[in-house]
C-alpha cells in the first residue's frame, strides 16, 4: 500500500497516518517531522529549514526532494509507504512520480482530507504535539489522558512555533495558492479519495479504510 496524505495544514494527515501505519505496518514518512527533527538536533538541513518553517513558507525543492528520496529509497518503503505532507506543490509531485519511477513503485491512493478554515484553524490553534513520537493531540477535541504527557509513549507535548495566528494565516495561503492544486493533479491521474474530515478522527479513519477496502 503506496499513500499519499493531502489537505490543510491541521486536516488530520498526521493523526490518521499514524493510524493507517500501524494498521498497514508501513512506514508513515512525515516531510515536517523529519525537519522538526533535524531542527531540534541543529544539523544544517534543520537550520535550513527552520527560516521558512517559522515564516510558514515552503522549504525550497532543492533541500526537500532530495530530502524524500533518501527516505524512499530505503528497503522499508519497498512493501508500503504512508506519505505525508509531501508533495506540497505540483513541482513536487511531478518530482514524486520521477522518484517512484525510478525506485519501480506506484501509489495506490491519494487520500484527501476535507476540512474548511475555520475548522482548520481550530484544530492548529489547540493542537499539542509530542516531543518524542510526532503524535498529536488537541486541548479540547483530543486532550491526552494525563495533560501534558503523550498517551503513546510519555514524551512531554508542546505547542508548534508555527501553530501561531499569524503563522497559520501564511501557510494557509500557502497551501491554497501552491498545495490545492494537487487536488485536481491526482483526480487527473485517477487516484483521488475524497474524505470529509470534519468529522471525529475514528469516523475519518473508517471511511479511509473503507474506500481503500474498495480498491483492492
Ligand atoms: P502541517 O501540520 O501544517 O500540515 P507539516 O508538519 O506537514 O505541517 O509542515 C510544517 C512545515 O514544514 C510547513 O509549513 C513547511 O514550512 C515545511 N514543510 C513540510 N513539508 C514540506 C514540503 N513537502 N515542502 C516544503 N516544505 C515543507
Ligand atoms: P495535520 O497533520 O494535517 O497538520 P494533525 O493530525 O496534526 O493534522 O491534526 C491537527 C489537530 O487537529 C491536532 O490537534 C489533532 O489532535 C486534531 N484533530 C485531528 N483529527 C481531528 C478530528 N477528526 N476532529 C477534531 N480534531 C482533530
Ligand atoms: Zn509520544
Amino acid at each position: 500500500m503506496h499513500l499519499l496524505l493531502v489537505g490543510p495544514p491541521g486536516a488530520g494527515k498526521g493523526t490518521q497516518a499514524k493510524r493507517l501505519a500501524k494498521k498497514y505496518s508501513i512506514p508513515h514518512v512525515a516531510t515536517g517531522d523529519i525537519f522538526r527533527e533535524a531542527i531540534k538536533n541543529e544539523t544544517p538541513l534543520g537550520k535550513k529549514a527552520k527560516e521558512y518553517i517559522d515564516q510558514g513558507k515552503l522549504v525550497p525543492d532543492e533541500v526537500t526532494v532530495g530530502m524524500v528520496e533518501e527516505r524512499l529509497s530505503r528497503d522499508d518503503c519497498q512493501k508500503g509507504i504512508i506519505l505525508d505532507g509531501f508533495p506540497r506543490s505540483v513541482d513536487q509531485a511531478n518530482a514524486l512520480s520521477d522518484i517512484l519511477q525510478d525506485l519501480e513503485l506506484a501509489l495506490d491512493a491519494v487520500v484527501n482530507i476535507d476540512v474548511g478554515d475555520e475548522e482548520v484553524i481550530n484544530r492548529l490553534s489547540g493542537r499539542r504535539v509530542c516531543s518524542e513520537c510526532g503524535a498529536s493531540f488537541h486541548v479540547e477535541f483530543n486532550p491526552p489522558q494525563d495533560a501534558g504527557v503523550c498517551d503513546e509513549c510519555g514524551g512531554e507535548l508542546y505547542q508548534r512555533d508555527d501553530d501561531n495566528p499569524e503563522t497559520i494565516k501564511e501557510r494557509l495561503v500557502v497551501y491554497s495558492e501552491q498545495t490545492s492544486p494537487l487536488i485536481e493533479y491526482y483526480q487527473e491521474r485517477d487516484l483521488l479519495l475524497v474524505i470529509d474530515g470534519e468529522t471525529t478522527p475514528e469516523q475519518v479513519f473508517e471511511r479511509i479504510e473503507k474506500e481503500l477496502d474498495a480498491l483492492e
